[in-house]
């Protein structure tokens, strides 16, 4: 399986990233490696002193599907769950700045905790007006509304499958609204799609 996250699909923020709202969908990958499940811990890593999370509504892929139109693109996801998008902001500033690919920010081993219980979509009654948030130690630290991403879920599956063919399994990050920030050792990380405890770990 693999993990394509979506960058800047909020504008809010996009803005707190110094950056505008991009005209297509811009995304890139993170190995298998990346996944940290069971609600274990995550390792603070010794090559960043700023990893930011970045919450965000993780949709399952259910079958193969190459060139997706928008129309059917709903019919290849029946999932949605929630996830954090762990990101070496000091490292991507750098790679960034010198026009390097992001893979060493963004696609590090357990980058990527991932809620165990995925949501069937049938749950909602608009896959497009979902809440979702991250609190940390406590408080609520980012909030969003799928109602909110640039460009919707649908709308992504499509793009995507026009240049990497989606298999069963794989995970689709849809984007981070505003609020990312740091952690620190023995932070606490809980995430929830509408009311619903689905991510519960701590940093170490
Ligand atoms: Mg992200």
């Amino acid at each position: 399986m693999k993990i394509i996250c979506v960058a800047k699909n909020y504008l809010e923020h996009a803005r707190e990233m110094d950056s505008t709202a991009p005209s297509e969908p811009v995304f890139f990958l993170k190995p298998e490696t990346a996944l940290l499940r069971n609600n274990e811990p995550f390792y603070y890593p010794e090559f960043s002193n700023e990893v930011h999370y970045e919450v965000e509504l993780v949709v399952r892929i259910n079958k193969m599907g190459k060139h997706i139109p928008v129309q059917f693109a709903h019919r290849y996801y029946d999932q949605i769950g929630i996830g954090i998008d762990f990101t070496a902001r000091d490292v991507q500033r750098q790679l960034k700045k010198a026009g390097l690919p992001w893979s060493k920010a963004k696609a590090f081993d357990f980058s990527a905790p991932v809620g165990n219980e995925f949501l069937p979509k049938t749950m909602f009654s608009d896959v497009q007006n979902i809440n979702f948030r991250l609190d940390l130690n406590g408080k609520t630290v980012q909030k969003g509304n799928s109602s909110q991403m640039i460009f919707s879920i649908d709308q992504l599956i499509s793009y995507i499958s026009q240049f990497i063919t989606l298999k069963m399994g794989d995970l689709i990050f849809t984007g981070t609204p505003s609020g990312v920030g740091p952690i620190h050792i023995g932070d606490r990380l809980q995430a929830y799609i509408e009311n619903r405890l689905l991510l519960d770990f701590e940093v170490k």
